[in-house]
């Protein structure tokens, strides 16, 4: 079979290779790939710039849907023929007290599909089956591709935030994590909606208007802070959620975050900061960070995802053959399209 394979850490070390099929064990599928989301995080891989260890060489892709092949003797609950979709934690080790609560997602010694073992941009992957949920039939296995990066948004967002109706939000960066936070606060009931980008992001911040804000900032290079003083009370608002890909934002996550607001990070930005945390203390805020996903999430982001209170239609912009993947590598990374799809 011809995968896409991230073979070492210079740049733009990514090309189609002949590999040989998995071989699954007793508590594995065969997972036959039909569609996989292409993720900031391959896109880093790709340019040599992630923050993370990376297995080489490796298959990219984590976030995938597709068809059970074969199943190993001791899989119960799926059979061959089951449409499904995968989460990321393909390896952890089973006697830690996080596994053990539940909260795989925060195991450090967890290894993911796409960088610690290979992944979904192939046509087959072996995937272990306490990895795997069902998709019902309402939902296309290209939507449900896209199951991974809603359920990141949905733990940022509906967890480890706590949003109220009619609570202010503020989205800082429109990436597709940003975009897909902004639709989760909505579907929480969140108030006035902003989402803050830059010039280049003039785009994506149209998108982010299709997905319910009701304002974007940044395309004009406004100023941020200046806005909010002019919003509502003036006060700021009372969730910031910061998924820039840059340390910086969580200044003016600060600057704009009300007294006992809260903020969640959810962006990565390996800059050390420098300035003061002084606003935190002053200003009483909540500050968290947001990471992954597990089991719960999953059932109830593919129930929102078939029922169809997510929409994925302004997000999901390209569905592409794999050979075409550096188009829609390129295509993403420059913000022309927020998220691609390649069907190995
Ligand atoms: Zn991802």
């Amino acid at each position: 079979m011809i995968g896409l394979v991230n073979y070492a850490r210079d740049p733009h070390s990514v090309e189609l290779r002949e590999l040989p099929m998995p071989e699954i064990g007793e508590d594995d599928v065969l997972f036959s790939v039909k569609a996989a989301g292409i993720c900031g995080s391959d896109l880093h891989q790709y340019s040599g710039k992630q923050s993370w260890l990376v297995n080489y060489p490796v298959v990219l892709g984590h976030e995938f849907a597709g068809i059970i092949a074969k199943t190993g003797s001791r899989v119960r609950g799926f059979k061959e023929g089951d449409r499904v979709v995968s989460e990321t934690a393909a390896v952890i080790p089973a006697d830690s007290p996080y596994v053990r609560q539940g909260l795989y997602n925060l195991e450090p010694k967890r290894l993911g599909f796409g960088y610690g073992v290979n992944g979904a941009m192939a046509p087959f992957v072996k995937v272990p089956a306490r990895c795997l949920h069902h998709v019902p039939t309402s939902l296309s296995l290209e939507k449900a591709s896209l199951t991974e990066p809603c359920c990141v948004a949905y733990n940022a967002v509906c967890v480890n935030s706590r949003v109220r109706p009619g609570d202010t939000v503020a989205v800082i960066g429109p990436g597709p994590i940003g975009l897909l936070c902004a639709a989760m606060a909505k579907l929480a009931g969140a108030g006035h909606l902003v989402v803050i980008g830059i010039p280049a992001d003039a785009h994506r911040l149209e998108v982010a208007r299709k997905i319910g804000a009701e304002t974007t900032l940044g395309a004009k290079g406004e100023n941020i802070v200046e806005w909010t003083k002019n919003f509502g009370d003036g006060y700021g608002f009372d969730l910031v959620i910061d998924v820039a890909g840059v340390s910086a934002s969580l200044k003016l996550a600060l600057d704009i975050v009300r007294p006992a607001g809260q903020i969640t990070k959810v962006g990565w930005g390996s800059q050390p900061l420098n300035f003061s945390l002084d606003p935190l203390v002053l200003k009483a805020v909540t500050l968290q960070g947001s990471f992954s996903h597990n089991w719960p999430i999953w059932e109830k982001v593919i129930a929102l995802l078939a029922s169809g209170k997510i929409d994925l239609g302004p997000i999901l912009n390209r569905v592409s053959p794999l050979n075409e993947w550096r188009e829609a590598f390129d295509e993403m990374h420059s913000g022309r399209i927020v998220k691609g799809v390649l069907k190995p």
